[in-house]
């Protein structure tokens, strides 16, 4: 018996990383899985190693169209989603004066919008069937600020807030929704981010209290549990998964 058996769900930016994390586990505990990105060679290759389990689906998360065709494609191959995982995201640094209006906008349309249209395309279905559990991927920039990240600090803000909104709107239809507050997880994003992937991220480590940085199995696990009927009391919750990260109201020195 799987944790998932019989459930369908949709997984965005699910080609790499958290995301892919999250589809492999899911399809490990019997769930039926739509991989959503917008990179399409490694997602057709992570759908193919898992089987019938899994389809990939191009879609960009920021235009509504693409959420259509995604739920079109997830009924047609498995039926109607009771899982959505809000999981694509992008990371954009730069000092508040230097933020290209163009840039500021871009992460807010894939990790804001992004996360709305994906609520909105899958509560219709959800509302008919009268259950489902959508799982929001914040971060703990939506908990706390971090210089150089107005537009990415402000999104996992609204992710976090508009989460509320939906559980208190989708609660009384039996329907859950939480948000995830990642920590430093060792993806590519913050490989990119730090300057490639030869760049020791071990100092930074230093200065979490579990003394590592996260991998993106451990969010996976996270989020496959609120995706189950094991979290069927818990809407409306942000679960912070920083190996402690947060759990200081000033930089962390031991
Ligand atoms: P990642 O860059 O490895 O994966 C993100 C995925 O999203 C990629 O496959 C990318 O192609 C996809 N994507 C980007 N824009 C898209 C769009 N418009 N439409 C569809 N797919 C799109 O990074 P990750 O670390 O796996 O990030 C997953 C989520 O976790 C993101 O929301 C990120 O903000 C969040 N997060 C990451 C960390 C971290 O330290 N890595 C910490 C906190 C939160």
């Amino acid at each position: 018996m799987g944790e998932l058996d019989g459930k369908v769900a949709i997984i965005t930016g699910a080609a790499r990383g958290q995301g892919a994390a999250a589809a492999r586990l899911f399809v490990a505990e019997g769930a039926k899985v739509l991989i959503g990105d917008l990179l399409d060679e490694p997602g057709t290759e992570l759908a193919t190693s898992l089987g019938d389990a899994a389809v990939y689906q191009h879609m960009d998360v920021s235009k509504e169209e693409d959420w259509q065709a995604a739920h079109d494609q997830v009924v047609q191959s498995f039926g109607p989603p009771d899982v959505l995982v809000n999981n694509a995201g992008i990371l954009r640094f730069a000092a508040l004066p230097d933020m290209p209006l163009e840039e500021y906008l871009r992460v807010v349309n894939v990790n804001q919008v992004g996360t709305f249209l994906g609520m909105k395309t899958v509560a219709k279905s959800m509302i008919a069937a009268g259950h489902g559990s959508i799982v929001n991927i914040s971060s703990v920039e939506g908990l706390a600020g971090m210089p150089y990240l107005t537009a990415y600090t402000a999104t996992k803000f609204a992710i976090r807030g508009m989460t509320k909104v939906a559980a208190l709107e989708l609660g009384p239809l039996g329907i859950r929704v939480n948000s995830v507050h990642p920590g430093m997880i060792v993806t590519d994003m913050v490989k990119d981010a730090a300057g490639g992937h030869d760049v020791d991220l071990s100092p930074a480590a230093k200065r979490i209290p579990l003394r590592r940085m996260g991998e993106s199995e451990d969010i996976a696990e996270v989020v496959m549990w609120l995706a189950s009927d094991r979290s069927s009391y818990v809407t409306g919750a942000e679960l912070a998964a920083d190996g402690g990260a947060t759990a200081t109201h000033a930089f962390y020195m031991t």
